[in-house]
């Protein structure tokens, strides 16, 4: 159903739709009540402080990529702050272990570099993430799978023995990608199989994301019985970190029609862009979900969705509506809140979407005013 979102909000506009997300969050609460885990928010996918205040109720805390993201989960979400990167540089190690509650290494060489620094600083915990030879990732083949052939994430069962296992806190395999109950507990049950003696010598385990835990379909109950296997089995506390299962489903991109024009078939062209505003789209790549649009030749008239800006593959899809399109008209695009406005660009000079939330009163506000700002501060 068409969500209610006024119709003259300035657009670009992403728009959280704020009781979706209190949905959301009410699954990461029960999850939490009756697995007894910990779950944290990736804000690689989500990084929105506007909405951190209500996140931080039911979530414990941050999981970031890098020194940037740690350094906002600190200051815009607290609680703690977890951070993991495939590598990172001394300095930035330096910085982390100032900013951050945990710090996770991907390899012995980086642990044997950069343990002593964490070590050093008093109450910072490190972690060790595992490619425990698992796959479920569901989008983009190898693109999006951590444990796609020669995958540069993880410490191999090959190297395992080479990290200090007595000096690291937690255990940490991220393996799944957009994966219902049956990734979740099959790796639970991986690792729980396959890794017993590490886990034993750990206080956590740290099943990555990945779980889809608010898509139609995932098994809640399935997850939960798995972490309280998990637990009972071993004694250790588990935390997950998911971004996407957390924000799916939880807003949208409306778009306005600005142009419109003929090259055998019908084009739209929109204020957004596929390139800029949702590179997914084009990256993984995948059809976003239109509402009251469909498939091509579905309605009575098909046009192909284009961007703004000069790539030629700047194209959202071929999709159809009931009415012709008209300047002016609003499109509004589903499940553009994960891995959208925290990858855009402002290519072409394209600005970027405004940033608003949709309250459960049906009010709207920006909370982020696009301007030329954006662009002008990126280049030299
Ligand atoms: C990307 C990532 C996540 C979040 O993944 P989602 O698919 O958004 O749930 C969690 N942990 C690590 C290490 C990641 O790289």
């Amino acid at each position: 159903m068409m969500p209610a979102i006024p119709a003259d909000i300035r657009t670009p506009a992403y728009v959280l739709d704020l009781a979706r997300l209190k949905k959301n969050l009410a699954t990461a609460r029960r999850v939490k009540a009756e697995s007894g885990c910990r779950i944290l928010l990736a804000t690689k996918a989500f990084a929105m402080p506007s909405a951190f205040a209500i996140m931080r109720e039911v979530l414990d805390g941050t999981t970031a990529s890098g020194e940037y993201e740690a350094r906002m989960g600190r200051e815009e979400f607290g609680k703690e702050v977890h951070v993991y990167a495939p590598a990172y540089t001394e300095e930035e190690v330096r910085s982390l272990v100032r900013i951050a509650d945990h710090v996770y290494f991907n390899s012995p060489e980086q642990v044997a570099r950069f343990l002593p620094i964490v070590q050093a600083a008093k109450g910072v915990k490190a972690g060790v993430r595992i490619n425990p030879g698992y796959s479920n990732a569901t989008l983009g083949g190898h693109l999006y799978d951590p444990g796609a052939p020669y995958s540069r994430f993880g410490t191999t069962r090959a190297e395992i023995d080479q990290i200090p296992w007595g000096a690291i806190d937690i255990f940490h395999a991220h393996t799944l990608c957009e994966s219902l109950h049956d990734g979740s507990v099959g790796l639970i049950e991986h690792v729980a199989r396959e890794f017993a003696p590490y886990i034993r010598r750990v206080k956590a385990v740290n099943f990555g994301g990945g779980h889809f835990m608010n898509k139609p379909g995932y098994d809640i109950g399935a997850l939960i019985r798995a972490i309280k296997a998990f637990r009972a089995a071993f004694g250790v506390e588990v935390i997950l970190e998911p971004g996407a299962g957390l924000v799916v489903d939880a807003g949208y991109l409306v778009a306005s029609i600005i142009g419109l024009h003929r090259n055998e078939k019908d084009i739209a062209i929109l204020d957004a862009s596929a390139s800029c505003h949702m590179p997914d789209v084009l990256e993984v790549p995948y059809r976003p979900p239109i509402f009251d649009a469909g498939e091509p030749g579905e309605f009575a008239h098909s046009y192909i969705l284009g961007g703004k800006t000069c790539m030629t593959g700047d194209i959202i899809g071929e999709y159809s509506f009931a009415k012709p399109l008209a300047i002016g008209d609003r499109i509004v695009l589903g499940d553009m809140m994960q891995y959208s406005f925290v990858k855009n660009t402002t290519f072409n000079g394209t600005p970027l979407p405004d940033i608003g939330i949709l309250d459960e009163d049906g009010s709207y506000r920006v909370v982020r005013n696009a301007s030329y700002d954006d662009f002008r501060s990126r280049i030299g």
